[in-house]
């Protein structure tokens, strides 16, 4: 049966109390509760495991913003005055900035390319800036695969650092659509949110185990085998309890991602029902499992989808926002001309998706967007954007 309940962007749900019990019982009997306790060990072993990575790469992190922060400080350095610049994609979460800003640096907004949806290395390679860029960001948007391979060539010939916002791409890592390389960090999210989550943590995946230890110790205070502090850092690491979660959220999510992607069919199934077009929707693996995105013509249409949608007691989201450039806090940001971020961001929204979200729910969105076609013609659809481009 159809409920009439409001149905939210993202509906999480993590592991039950039961599921956690046993690893919390473990940290009573072994009394440590933080720094790289039995608990964060097992969990970055078996973490390590299911991405296929070699033993001491991956470290447990208390957010993907920490995550992002310790792998910036551990790569790149804090800000300098000849290189005060962190480029970071306009369209991306607005975490990616403020990780840049933890670091001293000032983010510098690029526009994003139309396939990729972030960065891309070859128009980087020209960028004007280049001479006043410390570190570039790019990220991985909705957990796409990204090429990091270019990525590392493009570090290579240009000596820039390059950190890798991988909050949501942990699918594209576990099944090898993305692949790590030894000299380019990734950081990882497991923000509820997400499609692998423990509440607040998330990881740093930097495939040389020697630098993953240099961005152990960004998370830790700059603290090597000392507690004299070596190298710039900040406190990012994940507690034992938060591991707990991890590990029992590490054991159901083989059925997670089953439920994931039986979510994900059954909008397949829908759409097709309503006679939409088969890219009506991106769906996992194009992007990651807590996604389902649905992209409009224009800011506009998408705002009346949204309001329909709304009067339907569902919820949708501009999971990115306007743009980072849109944010009160990022309007002085220096920035370059950004067509692509002004045509997706408006444009992409965010349906309600959640590993428990039934076939009669998915059916009652659907409807909404089946009532809500873009008549206009792909002719048309052209004409359109040529003159607003002119214009
Ligand atoms: C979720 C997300 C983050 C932030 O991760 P937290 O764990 O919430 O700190 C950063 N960047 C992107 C692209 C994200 O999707």
């Amino acid at each position: 049966m159809a409920s009439s309940r409001r149905l939210l962007p993202c509906e999480p749900i993590l592991p039950t109390a039961d599921a956690i019990a046993p690893y919390l019982r473990l940290i009573d009997k072994a009394r440590m509760y933080s720094n790289q306790g039995p608990l964060v060990r097992l969990l970055q072993q078996r973490m390590a495991t299911l991405l296929s990575l070699p033993a001491d790469t991956l470290v447990a992190a208390s957010s993907g913003t920490a995550a992002l922060t310790a792998a910036i400080l551990a790569h790149a350095g804090e800000a300098s005055t000849e290189r005060p610049l962190a480029l970071c994609p306009a369209y991306t979460f607005v975490a990616t900035a403020t990780a840049a800003r933890h670091c001293g640096y000032e983010p510098y907004l690029a526009d994003v390319s139309a396939q990729t949806w972030t960065l891309d290395p070859d128009q980087v390679t020209r960028h004007p800036m280049l001479a006043r860029i410390g570190v570039v960001i790019p990220v991985s948007a909705y957990g796409r695969p990204l090429d990091v391979a270019a990525w590392s060539r493009f570090q290579q010939e240009t000596s820039i650092p390059v950190v890798i916002d991988a909050a949501a791409a942990i699918e594209a890592l576990a099944t090898g659509t993305m692949r790590p390389e030894p000299n380019v960090p990734l950081a990882l999210s497991f923000h509820a949110t997400k499609a692998f989550g423990c509440g607040e943590g998330g990881c740093i995946v930097w495939s040389d185990p020697a630098l993953a230890a240099d961005a152990r110790q960004a998370t830790n205070f700059g603290f090597g085998d000392s507690r004299n502090s070596t190298a710039a850092s900040l406190n990012g690491k994940m507690s034992e309890y938060h591991a707990a979660v991890a590990l029992a959220e590490l054991d159901g999510w083989a059925a997670k991602r089953a439920a994931f992607a039986r979510a994900a069919q059954a909008y397949r199934a829908a759409a097709a029902r309503e006679g939409l077009p088969a890219d009506t929707l991106m769906a996992h693996p194009d992007v990651a499992s807590a996604y389902i995105l649905h992209r409009r013509r224009d800011a506009r249409s998408a705002e009346r989808l949204r309001v329909a949608l709304d009067a339907a007691n569902i919820e949708a989201r501009l999971w990115y926002g306007h743009g980072l450039h849109r944010h009160d806090h990022l309007l002085n940001a220096p920035r370059d001309a950004l067509p692509e971020t002004e045509r997706l961001a408006g444009a992409m929204l965010g349906l309600p998706m959640g590993c428990g979200l039934g076939a009669a729910d998915i059916a009652r969105v659907v409807a909404v967007l089946a009532a809500n076609r873009e008549e206009i013609a792909p002719e048309t659809e052209t004409l359109v954007r040529e003159l607003s481009v002119q214009g």
